[in-house]
């Protein structure tokens, strides 16, 4: 994935960023008891559109861009 900035525009880190949400505690990776991930598509494809992601700097936690936004 591209993202619409290479670098934080609040305190200029280039090391990454993280997404959050509010409904964070129902997002869960599903794995099977032999280690393989199982599979999460339906999961995933439900909760993209209800989100609203926005993603914030690693370093300063403020917000560098709209996820939703950008993938639209
Ligand atoms: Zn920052």
């Amino acid at each position: 994935m591209s993202t619409p900035v290479e670098r934080c525009p609040h305190c200029g880190n280039e090391e990454g960023f993280y997404t959050k949400d509010f409904a964070s505690g129902a997002i869960r990776t599903r794995y099977n008891f032999d280690g393989s991930e199982a599979d999460n598509t339906e999961l995933y494809s439900g909760l993209r559109h209800k989100m609203g992601k926005k993603a914030h700097c690693a370093e300063c936690d403020k917000v560098v861009f709209d996820m939703s936004e950008y993938e639209a």
